[in-house]
């Protein structure tokens, strides 16, 4: 029987060359016998789940666990931001069945919420028992299993888990700091006094005042600028987040700092010091921007900014390169954006799966070295080669005209549906060398601050939230935008704000916040 066993795991997989690998690898094995399990998978990237991706069918030959999709739901959106629950998820659980798997974007509340009432099964004794790798990870991060926990204390979902400290950073012209006689900024006032001179001094030479100081591709971007005056624009990598201060959760749009930096945002923008038209020019405004030759600093990501150092062809001299936070007016550095170490993106078993060991077995076969490889970098002599005991892609996929994500996506590696470790390495392997000094720059400062890893509310809890937040936040932003547009004053209006704030329900959103949080994190 199980020679039988062997004999076809080595058919089934052209990656097995000969004996010797197919012994070492039958330690993956989770089923004599082949075992089918089903499962729904949705997110942004892929709304099914494909039976002939290259990662899939190496998976099934080391485990023999065959995953068959049964995803219901597949052609509605489900990228809608800040909504837990997808709009396929709710069709699934409207169809009476729960596949043995359910992997989704954004699925942390459902199944946080619908777990307990039995619609998922609780993971933390299968991982104890059956999954030591995931175990040994969980036990290395004590504050993600801390952030994964739903309020009855029981785990429902195996996140997806980014690698990678940095996001964003501020990047500048270094060519037009040049142009002037300037250096990169250190502190907001040289950076408020090199604004002014993009603006003023005609770094792109065309004889016209139309250089765009600051811009930003998601306008949330230009809030990030409140840092500087001790501000905080979120606590987490989701705008407009609550964040964790002195072991307290608070919401930053009710700080000092804040008040102080949207009324010094609004005398900026006043000034043209940064885009007139951030907050309706959309997605596009870098790509416009900078291949225009026009805009002179923003925040945004390393890797896909510094790509735009490719303009150097076209535009004599174009050098956009990441600069260190500027300091603050206490001279505080910080950089606020970074990875999160957890999504609300994963997947899960069903209520009424019948093999939940093997399934618990197959979750942690992904925490393996082996299973971690096939999740990042997809197949073996397909995508990658070993080196030196490294995945290291093949030149034909660094050198495709294809994003080497995209390439990745499609062959069922890198998928937010699934519970997985991201291995850094497979971004730095096609990240470009500005990007790199970028990183290297922000290392050396140690300029990152920690997140706010959300918190998991009890029934009543969630009806407090739901309640107020909505109105909440919509008020808070709609006073935003018309203090940095100037048709409001922050100053004069600040006491009236915060007494709105209290009468919409903070203070009851800000309590049950709390209280989960206390509950979740033991703090
Ligand atoms: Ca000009």
């Amino acid at each position: 029987m199980k020679l039988k066993a062997l004999l076809m795991a080595m058919l089934a997989s052209s990656a097995m060359t000969s004996t010797s690998i197919a012994i070492a690898d039958e330690q993956y094995k989770i089923s004599d016998k082949p075992l089918e399990l089903t499962i729904q998978m949705n997110h942004k990237r892929y709304p099914v789940y494909k039976e002939d991706w290259p990662v899939e069918q190496e998976a099934r030959a080391l485990t023999n666990i065959h995953l068959k999709d049964v995803t219901v739901g597949a052609n509605m959106r489900t990228d809608s931001e800040n909504t837990g629950k997808t709009e396929a998820l709710n069709l699934m659980l409207a169809s009476g069945t729960i596949p043995d798997i359910v992997g989704s974007s954004r699925i942390k509340d459902f199944v946080n919420q619908y777990g307990p009432e039995g619609a998922f099964l609780p993971l933390n004794d299968l991982i104890d028992e059956h999954a030591p790798n995931l175990k040994k990870f969980f036990e290395e991060k004590p504050d993600i299993k801390a952030a994964l926990s739903a309020a009855d204390g029981n785990m429902y979902y195996i996140p997806y888990l980014p690698d990678g400290k940095y996001g964003r950073a501020y990047f500048i012209r270094y060519d037009w700091l040049d142009a002037l006689g300037l250096k990169p900024p250190e502190t907001v006032e040289e950076f408020e006094k090199t604004l002014r001179a993009f603006k003023t001094q005609d770094p792109n030479g065309n004889g016209e005042a139309d250089e765009v100081p600051y811009f930003a591709r998601q306008w949330p971007e230009l809030l990030r600028l409140v840092t500087l005056w001790d501000g905080r624009s979120s606590g987490s990598d989701t705008y407009h987040d609550f964040m964790v201060e002195n072991n307290e959760i608070q919401h930053p749009y009710a700080g000092e700092g804040y008040r102080e930096g949207i009324k010094n945002i609004a005398r900026w923008y006043a000034d043209g010091l940064i885009d007139a038209e951030i907050f309706t020019r959309g997605s596009s405004s870098r790509e416009f921007l900078l291949s225009e030759n026009l805009g002179g600093a923003t925040h945004d990501w390393f890797a896909s900014t510094s790509g735009y150092n490719r303009l150097s062809s076209e535009i004599d001299g174009f050098a956009f390169k990441a600069f260190a936070p500027p300091a603050s007016i206490s001279g505080k550095r910080i950089e606020e954006h970074r990875r999160i170490p957890i999504k609300p993106d994963g997947w899960a078993i069903g209520g009424t799966n019948k093999h939940p060991v093997e399934t618990i077995k197959y979750f942690d076969f992904w925490f393996t070295e082996k299973g971690r490889r096939l999740a990042n970098f997809g197949a073996e002599g397909v995508q990658y080669d070993m080196v030196d005991g490294k995945a290291i892609f093949k030149d034909s996929v660094l050198n495709s005209d294809e994003p080497v994500n995209n390439q990745l996506y499609a062959v069922g590696a890198q998928l937010q549906g699934r519970g997985y470790f991201q291995d850094y390495d497979y971004e730095a392997q096609w990240s470009n060398k500005f990007a790199l000094e970028g990183i290297a720059l922000y290392d050396e400062g140690d300029y990152l601050i920690d997140q706010f890893l959300g918190v998991a509310f009890n029934a009543d809890e969630q009806k407090v939230y739901d309640r107020y937040w909505g109105t909440i936040r919509d008020y808070m932003l709609e006073r935003q935008q018309t203090w940095i547009l100037g048709t409001g004053d922050v100053e004069a209006e600040w006491d009236d704000y915060i007494a709105q704030l209290n009468k919409k329900g903070l203070k009851d959103v800000l309590e049950v916040m709390n209280t989960a949080y206390k509950r979740q994190y033991g703090k």
